[in-house]
């Protein structure tokens, strides 16, 4: 292909009161397309640190790769600029756009790094600013321009694994007002099976529709691009479409979970512990629940919240000595580090069992405890016997070996669902 390669990363044009950096991206390619240019893939639509404190909901940022002629890269430029300043929220200090353009040549091995590690743990906007130096790359920040990070990680991050979505964007005067899909054809798309996260099948909330008033009508996750695009149309929209793109994403691949020893887990990082078993279960009020697991460079407490469901019976039911994998964001707590757990796998349960009195081997009666660890005596002919002799009974668990994950409604965007893996992590 002729013509000059361009990579163009967008962020953070979104708060919660509106906007979508998807959207954003959609009109920009749109208008790009009008000026000459040809997309080379997809575009990218990559999920960051989930764990960020000032991320704005989803942390998506977008990259396009695409190939103009060499005299219209001012005009690529100049459309890409316009097209944030136009429609990226104003007035918000949480709103920190950003745009990062990657000129001829490919993404170079340290930018895939840093866009994998934007992805699992924390990066300041120095780093991303001294790397696109070093790589040639423009970065161009609005409002405090924090969004240069995540512009930058959007063209770095490879997508080895990938998922898709098909959005669909509504026309403007519907942004904010309630959503109207005919639900009936969400059931019938979940239960054609070519789509993921359409609908939450524990409580039943469809999920191909978001809650906040950004322009998305309707977004379907799949493994294919033609099964996310087939699956859209199967969706009964009874309000107007402005426009339908279908993202390459990272959603969907665990890309933010490395595996870690506790001792190097780091604030607002993603990770991967396995360890042992320490404590009892506890839930408090509220019916969060936590425990805590040990490994050989320290202990971690885990947390179930609320709205993980049905995963707080899994961790209540865990007992001292069990072995689990425990996946989640690290969180930094009065207490220290806390995973929130997004995934547990027990790999192998202890046995609990319960310690009973033996019966005295003459007399044939049950014998009587002396105290802790000072055996058992016979009530009628006085023998002896040490603690060892308790007849240990194994207790029922209510737990067993195997994978469990949060409820579809608190899965984050970048967790493989169960559904899809059919096995460990
Ligand atoms: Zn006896």
């Amino acid at each position: 292909m002729s013509g000059v390669s361009v990579w163009i990363g967008v962020d953070d044009t979104d708060s919660r009161h509106g906007m979508c950096t998807t959207y954003v991206a959609a009109v920009m390619l749109e208008r790009l397309a009008g000026a000459g240019a040809r997309a080379v893939d997809y575009p990218h639509l990559v999920r960051l640190n989930p764990n960020c404190p000032y991320k704005t909901r989803g942390n998506a940022a977008v990259s396009l790769h695409i190939v103009v002629d060499a005299a219209m890269l001012g005009v690529v430029r100049r459309v890409v600029l316009e097209t944030v300043e136009e429609l990226a929220e104003k007035g918000f200090e949480e709103t920190q756009p950003g745009v990062a353009f990657l000129v001829g040549g490919g993404v170079s091995r340290r930018l895939e790094e840093f866009g994998l590690r934007t992805v699992r743990e924390m990066v300041e906007v120095d780093e991303a600013r001294e790397l696109a130096r070093m790589e040639g790359v423009e970065l161009v920040g609005y409002n405090g321009g924090r969004g240069v990070v995540g512009a930058l990680a959007a063209i770095g991050c490879p997508l080895e694994k990938y998922t898709f979505e098909a959005i669909a964007y509504r026309v403007r005067e519907n942004w904010g007002t309630v959503r109207r899909v005919d639900p009936e054809s969400v059931y019938m798309l979940q239960s054609c099976g070519i789509s993921f996260d359409s609908l939450d099948p524990e409580t039943g909330e469809i999920r191909v529709t978001p809650h906040t008033p950004c322009p998305v009508l309707a977004g379907v996750r799949a493994m294919t691009a033609g099964d996310a695009l087939r699956g859209l149309g199967m969706l009964r929209f009874l309000e107007d479409v402005e426009r339908v793109v279908v993202f390459k994403t990272n959603q969907a691949t665990d890309m933010h979970l490395t595996p870690a020893k506790i001792s190097q887990l780091k604030p607002y990082s993603s990770a991967v512990v396995e360890g042992v078993v320490r404590s009892i279960p506890w839930t408090i009020a509220g019916g969060h629940t936590f425990v805590i697991i040990g490994d050989e460079t320290g202990e971690l407490t885990c947390a179930a919240y609320r709205p993980t469901g049905r995963l707080r019976a899994v961790v209540r039911g865990l007992r001292p000595g069990d072995r689990v994998r425990a996946a989640g964001g690290v969180k930094p707590k009065e207490q220290g580090l806390t995973l929130n757990l997004e995934r547990l796998e027990i790999l192998e349960l202890a046995e609990v069992a319960l310690a009973t009195p033996p019966r005295c081997v003459s007399c044939g009666v049950s014998m009587k405890s002396r105290g802790r660890d000072a055996g058992y005596r016979c009530r009628v002919c006085g023998a002896i016997l040490p603690s060892t002799a308790a007849v240990r009974r194994a207790l029922p668990r209510s737990v067993r070996v195997g994978v469990y994950e949060v409820a579809a409604t608190a899965r984050r965007h970048l967790s493989r669902p169960l559904a899809l893996s059919g096995e460990g992590f």
